[in-house]
């Protein structure tokens, strides 16, 4: 490695969950050994940095939330770039390579990283690195790293150009321009991004002593005989491989023991605007039969004593903690169950060579260990190869160990995407497998994410039942299997279900938020920044909802609005209304059929239409099974309310792949309703989203 001056860059990162702020860490801790130094600032930090006269190449890497929206803390920046005054060469001097995270579940997969690229080459600026799109679904990592790998060579390349030019401008300055010396200059600027495909191995192969260790010589895990991998064993090639695997991350986070008087925070103090309400819940119904695949509970909460507000359509956060026994099994696991009720202190290690931290935002400054593990940290997440590479250093058996290299190591990619990540391990599951490995609390502190507080969508309507708030949701289920010794439930709905068990069966005993017996059960929630997903402000406009399964839950807040309405304004005019509902059984999971069956009655749905995937029909021809079926029936009136009655078009439910059948419906519908070709119709659909007459509200 050169000894030159360190080469600076700007890095700029916007983040809504730490992860996007954790890859920028990861660049700008890798960024030394390469002989660059990243100038790195979260994208709000606006007087740090300018790009207006930036010169260096700047590397941006931001997450996306919400339904395709840039992270909170990229609001400013991107409402900034996106002033329609600026004129197309307002950012000719700035180069840049941009990587997007997203989560393909999710309809705009990576919109808040697309959002600014696009607008970045509008106004002139120029890659220099071609943009990564990472996806949470199936591992950021699998495009990250190597991202991150080819960020060097592409930065290298980047300055060369950059002196290049310098000299070119210099020379031209001086002397006549020369035709040939230019033509070089653009022949460079054109192989460039071939050469550094070439090059990408060589420079690995370069910086894998800085980066990486080669292993050689430890005897692997499997033997010759185990012909199947699994958590724990290897199989040849990978058995008998050596590993690149990725350097040991530094620690930076100090924890001490206090003693264990005192009280905890207060949950409000976990959230970063610190605005929770403690809410009872009053009711809880179950909408399923005992027979059903999923179980979806309603629950009511009793908001009348707060300033808590909501529109239908709005979702709201439930603050949730982890399961008790889970946080129990791995305080006695770390070796600390008697100190448990300790009060803590987390501290960022003065000596760190971590940049940017100064301490972690969701752990309170003083709270009991139990607290920490409860309500602050991720204990399910999926862990990270770099967590993966830590754990190496804890584990004192050498297979074990050699088996956690492999699972981090670029050779034993295949296998942690496999074992882990696709199998959902989390912690506890491989303290589990690996016994020999015994992490610090401070290891876990700094691994574990910040536990996120679940979104779900109002079922209720405030002007057709004051003070109360109704959701729905299923129970998450996940059965044992080889990696996981117990099934599980999901954390918030495994938890809300115990909660409520007193009100599903009055004679069993259970606990309240705080642990102590109570019969009415209060959470956390707050409000969730909103979307368009609301009823339009004329009521004459006519509306197709489409909701299966869960999804049906907006829209009953959409009804009993509309219901309210039409009984406080006989003399308003009301616009056709449609619900499509899909489930599985008629007679399992047939959610709010009597309510459904009222609106019609009423007048307040003039249309319903339902489909059952799993009951079968003896009719001659097959009735629908799917929503996007359903859709495909009724083409006429579908095109007819958006095209001709500028009516609105709702989507709601808990898999993108529903969202995507029923957009790729309506596509047809409006292909043949018009009699022009799919692109047409793509771009009409475009029209409807950026109208908002389209909407969506997609959950995973
Ligand atoms: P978690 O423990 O977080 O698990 C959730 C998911 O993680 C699983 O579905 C699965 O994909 C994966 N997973 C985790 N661990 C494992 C494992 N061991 N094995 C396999 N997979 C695993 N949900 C509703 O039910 N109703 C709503 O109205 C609703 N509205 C929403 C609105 C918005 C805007 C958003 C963003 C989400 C909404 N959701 C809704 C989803 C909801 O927020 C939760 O994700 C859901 O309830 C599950 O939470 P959980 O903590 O119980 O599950």
């Amino acid at each position: 490695m050169c000894c030159d001056l360190k080469r600076r860059f700007l890095l700029l990162y916007a983040t809504q969950k730490g992860q996007a702020k954790a890859i920028a860490e990861e660049i700008w801790q890798q960024a030394g050994a390469h002989g660059f130094d990243a100038d790195m600032h979260c994208m709000s930090e606006v007087d740090k940095y300018n790009l207006e006269t930036e010169k260096d190449p700047v590397v941006i890497v931001i997450s996306t939330t919400g339904t395709g929206d840039p992270p909170d803390t990229a609001r400013k920046f991107v409402k900034k770039i996106q002033d329609r005054t600026l004129p197309p060469d307002h950012f000719t001097h700035l180069q840049y390579g941009l990587l997007g995270l997203g989560d393909s579940e999710y309809t705009f997969f990576c919109n808040g990283g697309k959002t600014v690229d696009r607008r970045l080459q509008e106004l002139g600026a120029k890659h220099f690195y071609d943009t990564g799109l990472a996806d949470d679904c199936v591992g950021l990592e699998l495009v990250v790293d190597p991202w991150i790998d080819g960020l060097w060579l592409a930065l290298k390349e980047a300055f060369l150009m950059q002196k290049q030019k310098e000299e070119m401008s210099s020379v031209f300055s001086g002397v006549s321009c020369s035709l040939s010396a230019s033509l070089h200059v653009v022949n460079e600027l054109n192989l460039s991004s071939e050469v550094q495909s070439l090059k990408l191995e060589d420079e690995r192969a370069g910086s894998s002593d800085i980066l990486s260790q080669q292993l050689v010589g430890i005897s692997p895990v499997a033997s010759a005989r185990d012909t199947k991998p699994s958590l724990v064993h290897s199989v040849p090639p990978l058995s008998e491989s050596a590993l690149n695997i990725p350097a040991l991350p530094p620690e930076y986070m100090e924890v001490q023991f206090q003693d264990s008087h005192g009280e905890n925070p207060h949950l409000a103090s976990l959230i970063s605007d610190g605005t929770t309400f403690e809410v009872p819940i009053t009711k809880a119904v179950h909408l399923t039969t005992e027979d059903a695949i999923k179980t979806a509970l309603l629950l009511e909460l009793d908001i009348a004593g707060t300033v808590f507000d909501y529109q239908p359509g709005d979702a709201f956060c439930v603050v949730c903690p982890n399961n008790s026994s889970e946080v129990e099994e791995l305080l006695c696991i770390l070796g600390l169950a008697e100190k448990a009720e300790y009060f803590v202190s987390v501290k960022v290690k003065q000596d760190t060579k971590k940049k940017g931290v100064t301490r972690l935002q969701h752990i309170p400054e003083r709270s009991t260990l139990k607290f920490i593990l409860t309500w602050c940290l991720e204990i399910r997440a999926i862990p990270k190869k770099a967590f993966l590479r830590a754990l190496v250093e804890c584990t004192s058996d050498a297979g074990e160990k050699r088996r956690l290299q492999e699972l981090c190591s670029r050779q034993g990619a295949s296998d942690y995407t496999h074992f882990i990540r696709e199998s959902h391990v989390c912690v506890l599951d491989l303290l589990h497998a690996f016994p020999s490995c015994k992490p610090s609390l401070n290891l876990l502190i700094e691994h574990l994410p910040k536990l996120q507080a679940r979104s779900y969508s109002v079922s209720s309507s405030n002007l057709y039942q004051p003070g109360k708030l109704h959701f729905i949701f299923n129970i998450v289920e996940f059965p044992a299997c080889p990696t996981r010794r117990v099934s599980r439930k999901g954390v918030c709905t495994g938890w809300l279900a115990d909660l409520v068990a007193p009100l599903l069966h009055p004679n069993k005993p259970t606990l309240d938020t705080k642990g102590g017996n109570s019969s009415i059960a209060k959470i956390s929630i707050f409000p969730r920044s909103n979307n368009a997903f609301h009823l339009p402000a004329d009521p004459s406009v006519p509306l197709i909802m489409v909701g299966p399964g869960t999804g049906i839950s907006p829209f009953i807040g959409f009804l009993q609005h509309r219901q309210k309405l039409r009984e406080e304004h006989t003399s308003w005019e009301f616009g056709e209304t449609w619900l499509v509902f899909g489930c599985r059984h008629h007679d399992r999971d047939y959610l709010f059929k009597e309510e459904l069956r009222c609106f019609v009655e009423n007048g307040t749905l003039t249309h319903l239409k339902v489909c059952f995937s799993r009951d079968s029909s003896a009719a001659e021809v097959a009735p629908p099974k799917y929503v996007q079926d359903v859709l495909r029936l009724y083409a006429k009136d579908v095109a007819r309310i958006l095209l001709k009655e500028r009516g609105y078009f709702y989507v709601c439910g808990d898999k993108k792949h529903m969202a995507d059948g029923v957009s790729d419906a309506v596509v047809d519908i409006l292909s043949m309703e018009m009699e022009s070709d799919r692109l047409e119709a793509m771009k009409i659909l475009a029209t409807l989203r950026e109208a908002k007459r389209y909407l969506q509200d997609v959950w995973s």
